[in-house]
């Protein structure tokens, strides 16, 4: 069905003041699977990740997430319908320690799974389970990446929206970050949408990805379709 599994975007459009940004966009990403949205900067993919978020109105088209259509929900009432968002920049609190930043973002969720999920995360993510007690502001960029990928993970997403969760890192933490994303989608059969600007390793992980440019979708396809594709190395690497 169109609407009943996982992540549901149709028609969707959005912007700021004066300025649509985003333009019909659809999308879908069923359970257990992750797909990348791919594009250059200013392209639209925070805008539609805010949108679909809650945190910007949709000024036409729908979201729906596990059959439900939440479009005119508040961001608290999407994340408890399960739409979770690992933002870019991580927003951790800096000057808490991990477990705070953690339990914070549970409790703001409204939607923790409890202590049995939260271990199940973290015997993922060894390097958060010991620095637990940590000030997060004292975390290298990885370690604090991984801190929101276990904070976003444990509040029991059906769809997660990571926003660049490998920006700044090394290319060793990035496969390290990304792997530990498909296999937190694995585990908990989690939609991931997964917006990046490194192409390739996003598509290493990814089954699928859509391309994005000026607002508009203008290419979707499996990873091996869109890495073969020399209109993709136009629109994306085009100017580079
Ligand atoms: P990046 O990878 O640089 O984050 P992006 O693909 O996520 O790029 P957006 O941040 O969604 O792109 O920006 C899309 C367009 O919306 C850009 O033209 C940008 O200038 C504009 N924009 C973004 N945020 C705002 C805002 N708060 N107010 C007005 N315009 C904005």
């Amino acid at each position: 069905t169109a609407t009943g599994e996982g992540l549901v975007v149709q028609g969707l459009s959005a912007g700021y003041g004066p300025v649509d940004v985003l333009h019909e966009v659809d999308l879908q990403v069923r359970p257990e699977e992750i797909v990348a949205l791919l594009g250059a900067n200013g392209a639209g993919k925070s805008t539609l990740v805010k949108t679909i978020g809650g945190l910007l109105p949709a000024r036409a088209g729908s979201v729906h997430s596990g059959g439900r259509d939440v479009t005119r929900m508040r961001p608290e009432r999407r994340a408890r319908a399960g739409i979770v968002t690992a933002p870019e920049g991580r927003r951790l609190f800096l000057h808490m320690t991990v477990a705070e930043n953690i339990e914070l973002g549970l409790r703001l969720s409204g939607r923790g799974g409890g202590k049995a999920l939260l271990d199940e995360v973290l015997d993922l993510l060894p390097v958060v389970r010991e620095r637990m007690s940590t000030q997060a502001g004292l975390l290298s960029g990885g370690q604090q990446q991984m801190v929101a990928l276990a904070r976003a993970a444990a509040a029991s997403p059906q769809v997660l929206l990571l926003d660049e969760p490998t920006l700044g890192l090394s290319p060793r933490l990035t496969v390290e970050v990304l792997d530990l994303v498909a296999e937190l989608a694995r585990r908990r059969s989690l939609a991931v949408l997964l917006v990046e600007q490194r192409a390739q390793q996003a598509l290493a992980v990814a089954t699928r990805g859509y391309v994005i440019d000026r607002g508009r979708i203008v290419l979707a396809g499996s990873s091996a379709e869109l890495l073969g594709s020399g209109e993709m190395s136009e629109i994306y690497f085009g100017a580079a």
